[in-house]
């Protein structure tokens, strides 16, 4: 059991009229207490983490449920949540949910969800229409404005991190795309869309003998989602998307998941998942309390080892559906017959069926965040500056999900600037979180590796930028602050603490000094000479035709390439890396025209690597997006090979961030050329991917009589080939990586062999 569902209350404020809980089969919700008491609480929290110590397991999701959780009050939804995260937070992590209607949700009920990292899901069935055919109170009267207040509270940038998503149940009465559009709306980081629960007794509504309206209502949606590039997961079709490609669908509702969740209702009571209410009277009861029987216990009935027998568990006619991994026999609730139990297929049998074949019959889907369009454009090995402008848009997004999983650990004031800033000039902010090594930051910080006051530097940095009234405190390291993009402030011995006014201005006990503005800073080559122990060397750049990047010498976290970086560049080397890139750039136009438009709008950074005495040398890091690290190359052309290859890098890196294009779970090793041990399939990936465009860049200079060039072409032509069609038969690649691999197939097909 790795999910426990807590009714903390089991009454509620609304009278849905398609709500299982009261409205369906089982009524027990009339004999049990209407909240749960404090002993309840501390015995089901006592049960969870036995279980945990008990299984190891790494984490536990707990979701406060009811009834309507929120009627608890601010005062006894503390003291739980006090207690699960005092008694279960403390042997594993906890991940903590609600599933509310939201018409309860003030200021001060989101302060306490934020205060413990609890996410809620919010019930909404669409727009206004649509959620008043089922969503009412009593009277009758609409919730729909209410849910929205609640809605509109979660989507603000305070209490975004305590918003978890949407959860619509599903009429094939409302429009399809108007409920869509509805949930988009209120920008939900997640939308569950519930089949609503029937048995073959209590068939769904509004179906007929040989339709499928729900599959049919669900598709519509489906195809607009896709051409939209996915803008939110959906679970459904992702959990969908997941058993194509072998993999576990993450739901009870569809694939092969052996149910994980139990249920403590307010009197203790352990009982099956509430899906089940909608079965019998009494489907989900089990006998047991957490008084009188451990998670353990529970797991050893013979109904809950009937829910976690898989496959094997399912009807003859189920086990024999040539779909049956990818809909494993829907929800058990849904398969309930009086006579014969839930030996049957799901009552959503034929919409299953006619869901799963119709998304199969579209080509793989591309990762959420990228157009399919745009998937096929960086497949088939190039990229232009839109798309990759995708794959950038995504690395932000992700460095902002770790700053606020890290959130708990930075520094209130800062970050709460940090926010201040983003809502008056985010260009300022974007500016700064696309620097590369914020990431790489953020990552040591959240595995423990690293210190929180780095936060301060990057508001400083945005603060300085922005011009925006603000003091920010930062802490000189080895009597140096660097701010990210802007460049870095070399403080006199002893200083241990410097205030970066956002005129930009500096100041510490005894001294002071002017950041230059970036528009007027010197150009490379030109820095002024300045007393020793007080200086300010903003970050060098170079811009070369549409391109510019920063010369990154002294960014602490710029160490993440594998290689160590030079230390700060001498006005010389300097110069010499400006005359170098203006020199390769025309290589690269010339050569891999289709990757410069890409490079121009990706690169931001290069690390000046020190040089190896033997041979090039260059890096990426999965970290820093954007970044290259490269040892000075004195040839221009292999200096625009190392540019295109390892910007490939950096792009496949970013796709993999967004797509399984390798089976998670593979260890298969694969035979390549270039190496002499067999590589793991990502790497294998890797290479090609960079590979690929490196022989282009040769057969053009073979085109043109270049000596040795046509040798080099042959040799990166045949490892690209050749580890092609290694990696196409190691299955070792998702639906999508073999669609990926295809197109890259495809292109170098093209030359001549
Ligand atoms: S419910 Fe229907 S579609 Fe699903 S596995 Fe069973 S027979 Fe196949």
């Amino acid at each position: 059991m790795r999910q426990f569902v807590l009714k903390v209350h089991e009454l509620c404020n609304l009278a849905c009229d398609h709500c299982y809980v009261y409205e369906h089969a089982d009524q027990t919700w009339r004999e049990r207490p209407p909240t749960m008491s404090a002993a309840v609480v501390e015995r089901t929290a006592a049960r969870i983490a036995e279980h945990a110590v008990r299984r190891r397991l790494p984490s536990v999701g707990v979701v406060l449920h009811g009834g309507e959780p929120l009627l608890l009050g601010r005062v006894r939804l503390r003291e739980l949540l006090t207690v699960l995260r005092s008694v279960v937070g403390t042997v594993t992590a906890l991940d903590l949910r609600m599933q509310t209607n939201g018409i309860r949700l003030d200021e001060p009920m989101a302060e306490l969800l934020l205060e413990f990292g609890v996410r809620a899901g919010v019930s909404l069935d669409g727009g206004r229409a649509a959620n008043d055919l089922h969503r009412r109170y009593r009277n009758g009267a609409s919730s729909h404005e209410r849910t929205l207040r609640g809605l509109a509270l979660l989507r603000s940038p305070r209490f975004r991190a305590a918003y978890a998503g949407i959860l619509c149940t599903i009429d094939v009465r409302n429009e399809p795309i108007a409920v869509y559009e509805a949930l988009l709306a209120q920008e939900p980081p997640r939308i569950d869309l519930l089949l609503p629960h029937a048995t073959w007794d209590e068939p769904p509504p509004f179906t007929a003998v040989g339709g499928t309206p729900y599959a049919d209502w669900l598709l519509r949606i489906y195809r607009r989602w896709l051409s939209d590039g996915r803008p939110v997961p959906i679970r459904l079709f992702d959990a969908l998307h997941a058993t194509a490609g072998g993999r576990d669908s993450g739901v009870e509702s569809v694939g092969a998941d052996r149910g994980d969740l139990a249920v403590v209702e307010t009197d203790g009571s352990w009982e099956q998942p509430d899906s089940m209410k909608t079965a019998f009277h009494g489907a989900a009861a089990t006998g047991l309390t957490v008084f009188t029987a451990s998670a353990d216990d529970l797991i050893a009935l013979p109904a809950m080892r009937r829910r976690q027998s898989g496959l094997a568990g399912l009807s003859a006619t189920c086990r024999a559906c040539p779909l049956v991994a990818r809909c494993g026999g829907g929800l058990y609730a849904h398969r309930f017959r009086s006579g014969s139990g839930f030996d049957n297929p799901s009552v959503y049998c034929a919409d299953l069926k006619g869901l799963i074949t119709a998304m199969d019959s579209d080509p793989p889907p591309g990762p959420s965040e990228l157009p399919r369009p745009v998937f096929d454009e960086l497949a088939s090995g190039g990229g232009d500056a839109t798309a990759v402008g995708h794959l950038t848009a995504a690395q932000e997004a992700i460095t902002r999900s770790l700053l606020v999983a890290a959130a708990d650990q930075l520094p209130g004031a800062a970050w709460s600037l940090l926010g201040e800033i983003d809502g008056q000039n985010p260009a300022a902010v974007r500016r700064v979180l696309a620097h590369p090594f914020v990431r790489a930051w953020a990552v040591r910080l959240l595995g423990g590796h690293d210190r929180p006051d780095r936060l301060a530097d990057l508001v400083a940095a945005a603060a300085v930028i922005a011009g925006i009234d603000a003091e920010v405190p930062v802490t000189p390291r080895d009597g140096r602050v660097h701010l990210p993009t802007l460049g870095t402030l070399t403080v006199p011995p002893g200083v241990t603490g410097v205030l970066i006014r956002g005129d930009g201005t500096a100041r510490w006990p005894g001294g002071s000094i002017r950041l230059t503005p970036q528009q007027a800073r010197p150009a490379v080559g030109e820095v002024r000479p300045e007393p020793e122990e007080i200086r300010w060397t903003p970050t060098a750049s170079v811009t070369v035709g549409e391109v510019t990047v920063r010369l990154e010498d002294a960014d602490p976290y710029r160490d993440c390439h594998g290689w160590p970086p030079t230390g700060t560049l001498t006005r010389g080397e300097r110069r010499a890396w400006a005359e170098a890139l203006r020199s390769a750039w025309p290589s690269v136009l010339r050569d891999a025209p289709e990757q410069a438009s890409g490079l121009a709008g990706g690169l931001t950074t290069i690390t000046p690597l020190a040089a190896d005495p033997v041979t090039l040398r260059s890096a990426t890091s999965r970290q820093a997006y954007g970044a290259l690290g490269i040892a000075l190359a004195p040839d221009p052309a292999a200096l625009a090979v190392m540019l295109v290859h390892e910007f490939q890098h950096t792009k496949l890196g970013a796709i993999l961030d967004l797509v399984d294009l390798v089976d998670p779970d593979t260890d298969v090793l694969v035979t390549v050329g270039w190496r002499p041990d067999p590589r793991p399939a990502e790497l294998v990936l890797q290479g090609i991917y960079a590979h690929l465009p490196v022989a282009g860049m040769w057969r053009r200079r073979a085109g043109r009589g270049e000596a040795g060039a046509e040798k080099h072409y042959d040799m990166y032509r045949h490892w690209t080939v050749e580890a092609i069609g290694h990696l196409s038969g190691s299955g070792a690649l998702t639906a999508a990586g073999r669609h990926f691999l295809d197109r890259l197939a495809a292109t170098i097909e093209e030359w001549p062999g």
